[in-house]
């Protein structure tokens, strides 16, 4: 987490029914506006990540409503679990964990669907548990092609503010999101942006809601204030991560990301080792996950980088425990931090005897030094 955000969350609580809140208030819904790319509605809850899948969906349905999901990695089973759990009846296309959703898989069952009995696509943007990246706009387009009314939603936890992400442009209907990752703050908020579709199918939902109802929250929230207690020194925090996307400006941040990438699979292609994403064009600028080779513990890997070099690479989640460790490069990342990351896992490699070849750290810092990945000039 960057100083300038644990700085201004250090600032004093304020009085979050008082005019000086007001302000605060107005500026981060403005802000969030600005990094979704929406002129609508957002909410914020005090809540993690999975509160805010929690009211995209009771927000929008109804008991027994048919939705359709894919399975891309571990967070995709939870989100669908949690809707199995609300009374939902999942379609859950079945995937391999190494390729995002399939657009033509989203027509072909959008146009079966003859009696419009789907009403929401629910899928996630950015696999954190895969480093897979949907095509946000080859689904929408699918949905339009099959002259479906079906609501979308997506997750994009780990993509808002590190990937390119286009609420409004896209005709997203409910964006999730939250706090602690591309956005740089600690754990505490969740997000929702929200269409005017989405907006109209909340009148007429019948899930069960309280918390999350959004009509309390965008009541309240016209004036800068909250139904009920909001996170106050987490939005101190969020308004400064906002300023910092706007100082650099979302293009380069997205850009920024891409490099990283970038560098990041040319020292996983130099180390011989294997890539988890299957397809180029779905490849995460968020991170990367790397396969570890069979007869190889990717948890006992990560243990020894992380006693050694006291840098904690991100684990494989379930059915890929033990099978691949992650390299994150999302939210507040810089060149030298990216070198130091790849040292770590070169040395790590060495020292845990994973067959792999040295090098792979030198052509990363090859492409980053290289006029093709250097960084824009603002
Ligand atoms: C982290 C994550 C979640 C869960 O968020 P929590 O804040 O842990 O509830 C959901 N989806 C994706 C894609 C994530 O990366």
């Amino acid at each position: 987490m960057p100083d300038r955000i644990l700085r201004a969350i250090a600032h004093p609580t304020i009085d979050h029914r008082g005019q000086a809140f007001a302000v605060l208030g107005r500026e981060v819904l403005d802000g969030l506006q600005r990094v979704f790319q929406t002129s609508g509605h957002v909410v914020i809850y005090p809540s993690s990540g999975t509160g805010a899948w929690e009211a995209a969906l009771v927000n929008t349905l109804s008991p027994g409503d048919n939705v359709l999901m894919f399975e891309t990695g571990h967070f995709a089973v939870l989100w669908r679990d949690m809707a199995a759990r609300l009374g939902l009846q999942v379609d859950f296309i079945p995937g391999d964990w190494r390729h995002g959703v399939d657009p033509a898989i989203v027509e072909q069952k959008l146009a079966e669907d003859r009696g419009r009995a789907i009403m929401a696509v629910a899928v996630v943007h950015n696999e954190t548990s895969t480093g897979v990246t949907s095509r946000i706009p080859d689904v929408r387009r699918a949905i339009d092609e099959a002259r479906h009314p079906a609501l979308l939603l997506v997750d994009t936890i780990s993509s808002l503010g590190s990937i390119d992400y286009r609420h409004d442009e896209w005709r997203v209907d409910v964006t999730v999101s939250c706090s602690q990752k591309g956005l740089m703050l600690p754990p505490g908020l969740g997000f929702n942006a929200i269409s005017e579709r989405a907006l109209a199918a909340s009148s007429s939902a019948r899930l069960p809601r309280s918390y999350w109802d959004w009509a309390p929250m965008i009541k309240d929230n016209a004036a800068g204030f909250f139904p009920y207690t909001p996170a106050t020194n987490l939005l101190y925090g969020l308004r400064e991560a906002v300023r910092m996307l706007m100082d650099e400006g979302l293009v380069n941040v997205f850009a920024r990301h891409q490099r990283f990438a970038e560098a990041t699979r040319r020292a996983v292609a130099g180390w011989g080792l294997e890539i988890l994403c299957a397809k180029p064009e779905e490849y995460s600028p968020a991170l990367t996950a790397v396969v570890m080779p069979a007869d190889h513990d990717a948890d006992a890997f990560r243990t020894l980088v992380l006693e050694r070099f006291d840098m904690s690479l991100g684990a494989g989640l379930g059915k890929l425990k033990g099978k691949i460790f992650r390299i994150g490069h999302l939210g507040d990342f810089n060149d030298l931090m990216l070198a130091g990351t790849l040292s770590g896992v070169e040395m790590g490699l060495a020292a845990s005897g994973v067959p792999f070849m040295r090098g792979g750290v030198t052509a990363a810092l090859e492409y980053l030094a290289s006029e093709t990945g250097r960084p824009a000039l603002t």
